[in-house]
């Protein structure tokens, strides 16, 4: 080992799913969306200036937050942006988590949030799901340094009603409380309804999933003002321009083209259900996702078999290895043309084992 080696941050990195190459592969392992953005975004993005990228973007991204606030029916000073929710959610740790008490969240959850603990030095403990997978929220109701979760929740997609987020905040009215709604435009209501009631809540949401854009990196937290006033004091503390201007341009392009957004995302909502249908037909077992994803476990055969077995037919869908999540397979909800290929493989190979 060098000597300066010795200095190095040690970190166990989030490992995201492959991004495989190639046209002919059905891509059912991020989460990401079948459909292209909106047609405003692609006549945004033709009509784009290089010329402006001389100078630096708005730090602020002050055009995104005003048509994020406008939308969601809240001011700007209510709005973080950020490149992605990883960036958000990231920057939400370092603000918020600074009790020394342990952070709350699942122990069956999105696995970047032990990432952030370990990076940042914070204290976390996780909180056992029930048999159904599902957030019992009283187990919440404890000292802490802070509350996180995904809702719907992932891998497992469970969704919680507001009155539900509600019971967790009401019991947590010390600490911030984050609630990732990366997937909640899928068939939830979103706890943005309750911010007004709870200065500690913080909601974050992406334009990776519903607004089909993960390669323009997007997201953003909606919060009281001094949750975002301290999340801009700690971001403008690390880099400034964490928005670039063509994800600033288009992410705007987007929120302009509600009926699209509403097309699209029932579209996905649709296949999500017949999907539920025809993997019982298979003989899987499915919980009642609620978010873009089944979370699917077959009676006979061994999750990871599946999951190879879908590798060699260009099929990628998402393995997790540890307790409990191994025996799943988590898919994305694909266009009906994709979800068909899939059903059609498995029940071809279903049938000979
Ligand atoms: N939260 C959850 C629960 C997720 O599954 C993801 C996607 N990996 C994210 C946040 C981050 O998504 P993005 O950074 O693309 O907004």
């Amino acid at each position: 080992m060098k000597p300066w080696e010795a200095y190095f941050r040690r970190v166990t990195p989030y490992v995201p799913g492959e991004q495989p190459q190639g046209a002919r592969l059905i891509k059912l392992n991020t989460n990401e969306n079948p459909y292209p953005p909106a047609p405003g975004v692609e006549r945004a993005l033709r009509e784009m200036d290089a010329g402006a990228f001389r100078k630096y973007p708005d730090p602020a991204a002050s055009g995104l937050t005003a048509a994020l606030a406008a939308y969601h029916g809240l001011a700007p000073e209510q709005i973080f942006v950020g490149v992605g929710s990883d960036d958000v959610l990231g920057m939400a740790f370092l603000t918020f988590f600074n009790s020394g008490k342990p952070v709350l969240f699942p122990d069956v959850t999105y696995s970047f949030y032990p990432v952030w603990a370990e990076l940042f030095g914070i204290p976390y403990e996780t909180v056992p799901l029930d048999a159904a997978f599902q957030i019992r929220t009283e187990d919440y109701a404890r000292e802490n340094g802070g509350v996180l979760f995904p809702n719907p929740n992932a891998p497992t997609g469970c969704y919680m009603p507001p009155e539900q987020v509600e019971e967790i905040l009401r019991g947590n009215q010390d600490v911030v409380v984050v609630v990732d709604e990366a997937y909640i435009d899928f068939g939830g209501t979103s706890a943005k309804g309750l911010l007004g009631r709870y200065e500690n809540l913080l909601v974050v949401q992406t334009f990776s999933k519903s607004r089909a854009m993960a390669g323009m990196r997007i997201g953003y937290a909606m919060g009281a003002p001094s949750l975002i006033r301290a999340m801009q004091n700690v971001k403008y503390s690390y880099n400034s321009y964490t928005m670039n201007l063509p994800s600033i341009l288009l992410g705007i392009a987007s929120i302009k083209d509600d009926a699209y957004f509403r097309e699209t995302v029932d579209r996905i909502i649709a296949t999500r259900e017949r999907a539920k249908v025809r993997f019982r037909e298979l003989g899987f077992v499915c919980t009642d996702s609620m978010a873009n994803f089944l979370f699917i476990r077959h009676e006979r055969v061994p999750a990871e078999e599946l999951f190879e077995a879908l590798k060699a037919q260009q099929i990628y869908v998402r393995h997790f290895r540890g307790p409990r999540v191994s025996e799943y397979l988590r898919v994305t909800v694909g266009t009906e043309e994709e979800m068909e290929e899939l059903y059609r493989f498995l029940e071809r190979y279903l049938s000979r084992r």
